[in-house]
C-alpha cells in the first residue's frame, strides 16, 4: 500500500435507466488508470436476488462469472474489458445480499439487545461491502450504484454515499450524476428540466453531486451548462456533455475531450503518475476497429436474440478479436428457435463463422443442434460455447453414432443415451442459487489439438458455469468416430473441449472463454475462431 487513502467516486443515475452507467465507469477507471493511478471499480445492485445467478437473462442481460466464481452483474465484464484487471465476487452486491449478512448476524446474536435498522445497521454494510477493497491498496475505487435516483430502493445506497463523502470529506471522494438531456423534435430543444429535477432528488437525500455527466444527443451550447449549472449547483465546466457516439471504446476518449478525468482529479488532489492519460494500445485499437474494411460474417445463433445484452461478453470478445485481425466484423443474431430444415440453408450459407451460445432449458434447442449439424457437415468454422458445446455432443451422437435419442439429463432425464449428464458433485445440491461449478479452473490441453494451436499452451485457466457436463462413458466411441476430447479440467479430469477431426475447425467448450476477451487483450480462441472463419 502507498499509505495515501484511498479515494472514491460515487457514480449514480438519474432520469431514467439505460444510460451507460457501466460505460461512464469503466471509461472514467481507464483513463485514471492510464495516468497510472490503481483503480477498481464496483457495482452496487438494489434488487433483492442474492445475485443474479437466478435471473432470466430477459430481466437482467448476461450473468457474469468472475474467475472466483461469483454470478455478478454484466457491467463488471465492461469493467474487465476496459481495464484489462480481473475483478471479484468482492466487486459486486446486491441488497439481497445486504440483507442476508445482517439478518445472519441478527439471528447469531451479533445485536443482542438492540433493533436493527435500516440505518445504521444496512447502511454499515453497505460501507463495510463498499470498503472491503481498500485493503488491496487502489488509489481510486468507483462506486457505480445501480437503479435510478429517486427509485426507493436505492434509498439505504444514496444514505450509505451520503454518509461516506461526509466521513471521507471533498478531498477524498466525488459524487457524480448520470442523467439524460432529451431532445424534443417538436419544440426543437434540448430539455434540463428532467436533470434538475433528478438532481434534486439527490439534494432531498442529501447528497450535493460534485460533477453532472449529460447523456445527449445533441451537443450541449455553453448556454444550456449555464442554466444547468444554475439549478443544480454544479459548476458549468463540472457539466460534462456525454454525446452519442458509434461504439462504447470511443466514450474514454470523449470524456477525455470533455475534461470529466481533469475534473475528478482536480477535487481528488491527485495527480497520477503522467500529465496526460497514456492511451496508445487503446487508441491502436480504435484505428483498428475504424479502418477495417474486410468483412467477417459471423452468425451467432442463440435463444434471447432480441435482447443482445443477455451475449454482451460474446459479442464483444468477437469484435476484439475482429478488430485485432483487421476484420470489420458483421454478426448476424439468429433466434435458435426459429431455424429449421427449409432456412438453415439460407439463413447460414453467408456466414464464414458460427458461434453457438451458451443457455438453459429445452427452448430453442433444435435450432441450435441443426446448426451444429449444418456447420459439420459442410465445413463451416464453428465455436460451440458451454451449452453450445454440450448440444454438438448430442447433435453427433444423434446424427453420426446413430443414437437417435441421445440427450442431455437437463432436457430428457429418461433418455437412453445420456451423453451429457448431471455432474455427480451436484446431486447433493438442492438450492438453485450461486450451487453451479462456477469460476475458473485449471485445464490442460491436448497436444496437436486445434486447441492448443489457438492457445500455444498446455495448460489454460477459463471460467465455468454449468451444472451438467459430457458423460465420459462415452468417450471411446466419440473419438472413434472423429469427435475427440482436446482439453480435460486438470483436477477433477472433467471434459472441457470437442473438436472433429476432420474438418477445418470445429472446436467446441465447455468453459466460458468469452468472460476473458479485453480491449487490450483479445482472447486466444476467438482469435483463433476469426481467423479461421476469414480464412475458410
Ligand atoms: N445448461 C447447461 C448446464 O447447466 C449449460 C449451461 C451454460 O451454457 N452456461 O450445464
Amino acid at each position: 500500500m502507498s499509505g495515501k487513502p484511498t479515494k472514491y467516486i460515487f457514480i449514480a443515475g438519474g432520469v431514467t435507466s439505460s444510460l451507460g452507467k457501466g460505460i461512464i465507469a469503466a471509461s472514467l477507471g481507464k483513463l485514471l488508470q492510464a495516468r497510472g493511478l490503481k483503480v477498481s471499480i464496483l457495482k452496487l445492485d438494489p434488487y433483492i436476488n442474492v445475485d443474479p445467478g437466478t435471473l432470466n437473462p430477459y430481466e437482467h442481460g448476461e450473468v457474469y462469472v468472475t474467475a472466483d466464481g461469483a454470478e455478478t452483474d454484466l457491467d463488471l465484464g465492461h469493467y474487465e474489458r476496459f481495464l484489462n484487471i480481473q475483478t471479484s465476487a468482492k466487486n459486486n452486491f446486491t441488497t439481497g445480499k445486504v440483507y442476508q449478512t445482517v439478518i445472519s448476524r441478527e439471528r447469531k446474536g451479533d445485536y443482542l439487545g438492540k433493533t436493527v435498522q435500516v440505518i445504521p445497521h444496512i447502511t454499515d454494510e453497505i460501507k463495510k461491502r463498499i470498503r472491503s477493497l481498500e485493503s488491496d491498496g487502489y488509489d481510486v475505487i468507483i462506486v457505480e450504484i445501480g437503479g435510478t435516483v429517486g427509485d426507493m430502493e436505492s434509498l439505504p445506497y444514496i444514505e450509505a454515499v451520503r454518509q461516506m463523502t461526509w466521513e471521507l470529506g471533498k478531498e477524498n471522494s466525488v459524487t457524480i450524476l448520470l442523467t439524460l438531456i432529451p431532445y424534443l423534435s417538436a419544440a426543437g430543444e434540448l430539455k434540463t428540466k428532467p436533470t434538475q429535477h433528478s438532481v434534486k432528488f439527490l439534494m432531498q437525500s442529501g447528497v450535493q453531486p460534485d460533477i453532472l455527466v449529460c447523456r445527449t444527443e445533441r451537443p450541449l451550447s455553453n448556454e444550456i451548462k449555464e442554466k444547468i449549472a444554475l439549478f443544480t449547483n454544479v459548476k458549468p465546466d463540472r457539466v460534462i456533455e456525454a454525446l452519442d457516439v458509434a461504439s462504447i471504446y470511443e466514450v474514454p476518449l470523449k470524456m477525455k475531450e470533455e475534461g470529466l478525468d481533469r475534473a475528478v482529479l482536480s477535487q481528488l488532489k491527485l495527480s497520477g503518475q503522467s500529465a496526460e492519460p497514456d492511451l496508445t494500445q487503446w487508441n491502436d485499437f480504435l484505428r483498428k476497429l475504424k479502418s477495417a474494411t474486410k468483412e467477417v460474417r459471423i452468425t451467432l445463433v442463440g435463444k434471447y436474440i432480441e435482447l443482445r445484452d443477455a451475449y454482451k461478453s460474446i459479442s464483444e470478445a468477437l469484435l476484439h478479436a475482429s478488430v485485432y485481425n483487421n476484420l470489420k466484423l458483421n454478426l448476424q443474431w439468429v433466434s435458435s428457435e426459429n431455424l429449421n430444415d427449409e432456412n438453415i440453408k439460407e439463413v447460414l450459407s453467408g456466414s464464414d463463422g458460427i458461434l453457438i451460445a451458451p443457455g438453459f432449458g429445452s427452448r430453442g434447442i433444435e435450432g441450435k443442434i441443426k446448426a451444429l449439424q449444418y456447420a459439420r457437415e459442410n465445413k463451416l468454422p464453428l465455436l460451440g460455447i458451454c451449452f453450445g458445446m454440450q448440444l454438438s455432443v448430442i447433435e453427433f451422437a444423434r446424427n453420426v453414432l446413430g443414437w437417435k435419442t441421445a440427450n442431455s439429463t437437463e432436457i430428457d432425464p429418461a433418455t437412453d443415451y445420456p451423453v451429457i449428464d448431471l455432474l455427480p458433485e451436484q446431486l447433493k445440491k438442492s438450492m438453485m442459487g450461486g450451487t453451479m461449478r462456477l469460476g475458473q479452473k485449471e485445464i490442460s490441453l491436448k497436444k496437436n489439438t486445434k486447441i492448443s494451436a489457438a492457445y500455444q499452451k498446455d495448460v489454460i485457466r477459463e471460467r465455468h458455469r454449468h451444472r451438467y457436463f459430457f458423460n465420459e462413458k462415452y468417450k471411446e466411441e466419440f473419438e472413434k468416430a472423429g469427435m475427440i476430447v482436446s482439453a480435460t479440467d486438470t483436477e477433477q479430469g472433467l471434459t472441457e473441449a470437442f473438436e472433429l477431426k476432420d474438418h477445418p475447425w470445429f472446436v467446441t467448450v465447455q468453459f466460458h472463454p468469452e468472460y476473458q476477451s479485453t480491449v487490450d487483450a483479445p482472447h486466444p480462441l476467438f482469435m483463433e475462431f476469426i481467423k479461421r472463419s476469414k480464412e475458410n
